[in-house]
């Protein structure tokens, strides 16, 4: 921690979501500062680190091609992983090791066992780790599982997600075309939804089944749209749309209980818009959900705190063990045709 007490933060990965989200995340709070980044080519972390994404006179001050020099950097207090989804596990097992506090992207890991290896090794380490699921920031997602504890809608029956989106064309990549590194549909988007339904529900799934489709963009061995449904442990069932290849859709998310229904829409986005809509016996009214803020400055915010020992991450290391088991069971039904038992997240 620098001498002023602001927190400094190390990005493993010269990755589009650093770019464009958690720089101006990070060095909008107070309390802290992006010290570093770390790529595998230099000239990307030092690309980085030169773009005035923030502050036009106050770039990134050090740039590294190697986890281990950012990781001996005194300066870096956090490290912020977002490279592709197969090096978060080891990433996250050297941050933890060296005594870094960590956010690591969605999803955690590409298998349950190893996500829960992440969550032990930061325990063991006594390091706080945080999963940088962004949905559960939103005032729309926060006030929807505010009502469902409430009872507004009395006992959830079903909920429905819509995130079927199209994928811009400059994150084409590695999502589309690499199996290895985690790509596809289900990791990248059902992981969010299975995070959001467990927050707004405070419910755990416990079987999923689903029908994926090569619908444009995804190569050979992974799928780029898919339809499943997920049982809760209360009985509440959930049906989800997630795709790459769907330009008009928009977004939506519903929970309908015995009482009434909550519908939101264009809420399964990165932006704090959307509106939420509440359908009772006695009429339909516009819910106010209070102050938006930007969903990965108030995951940021929270996860400052809880390096300082003031409370948890927005979405934990167990959170993220939780929505990586449901995405993966939806995973393997999709390749396998049968419905499958979520993994327990728990050690
Ligand atoms: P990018 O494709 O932008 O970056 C991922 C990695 O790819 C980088 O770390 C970098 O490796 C490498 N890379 C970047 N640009 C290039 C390039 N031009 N040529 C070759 N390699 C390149 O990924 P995203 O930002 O889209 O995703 C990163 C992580 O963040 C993923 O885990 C994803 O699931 C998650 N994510 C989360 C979101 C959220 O809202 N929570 C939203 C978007 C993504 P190196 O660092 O070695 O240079």
């Amino acid at each position: 921690m620098s001498s002023n007490g602001s927190l400094g933060w190390g990005l493993v990965g010269a990755s589009d979501i650093a770019r464009t989200r958690m720089v101006a995340a990070i060095n909008g709070q107070p309390d802290s500062r992006v010290v570093a980044v770390m790529s595998s080519q230099l000239e990307r972390a030092q690309h980085l680190a030169a773009e005035s994404w923030a502050d036009p006179a106050d770039p990134i001050p050090r740039a590294y091609a190697r986890l281990d020099e950012l990781l001996a950097d005194p300066a870096v207090d956090v490290v912020y992983i977002s490279t592709t989804n197969e090096r978060h596990y080891e990433q996250t097992l050297a941050a933890a090791q060296a005594g870094k506090q960590v956010l690591c992207e969605k999803p955690l890991a590409l298998s349950v066992a190893d996500a829960r290896g992440m969550v032990s090794a930061c325990r063991a380490a006594g390091v706080v780790l945080g999963t940088n699921h962004h949905l559960r920031n939103a005032a729309t997602h926060r006030t929807m599982r505010r009502l469902v504890a409430e009872g507004a809608i009395g006992q959830p029956l079903a909920a429905r997600v819509f995130h079927a989106v199209y994928l811009p064309p400059r994150l084409q990549g590695w999502r589309v075309a690499r199996p290895e590194a985690g790509g596809g549909v289900a990791l990248d988007i059902t992981v969010h939804d299975a995070d959001t339904l467990r927050f707004v529900l405070n419910d755990e799934a416990v079987e999923a089944t689903a029908l994926g489709a090569r619908q444009g963009l995804a190569s050979e061995g992974l799928e780029d749209a898919v339809m499943g449904v997920l049982r809760f442990r209360s009985g509440t069932l959930a049906q989800l749309h997630d795709a790459f290849t769907v330009r008009f859709a928009g977004t939506g998310f519903q929970v309908h209980g015995t009482e009434g229904s909550l519908m939101a829409q264009e809420v399964m986005t990165q932006d704090p818009g959307g509106r939420v809509v509440l359908r009772r016996e006695n009429g339909t009214h516009e819910v106010d959900v209070g102050e938006r803020e930007d969903l990965y400055v108030r995951s940021v915010r929270a996860f400052n705190a809880a390096a300082r020992g003031q409370g948890d991450p927005a979405a934990t290391g167990e959170d993220g063990v939780r929505s990586l088991a449901i995405a993966l069971a939806v995973q393997e039904s999709m390749r396998t045709g049968c419905c499958q038992t979520v993994a327990d997240g728990t050690d």
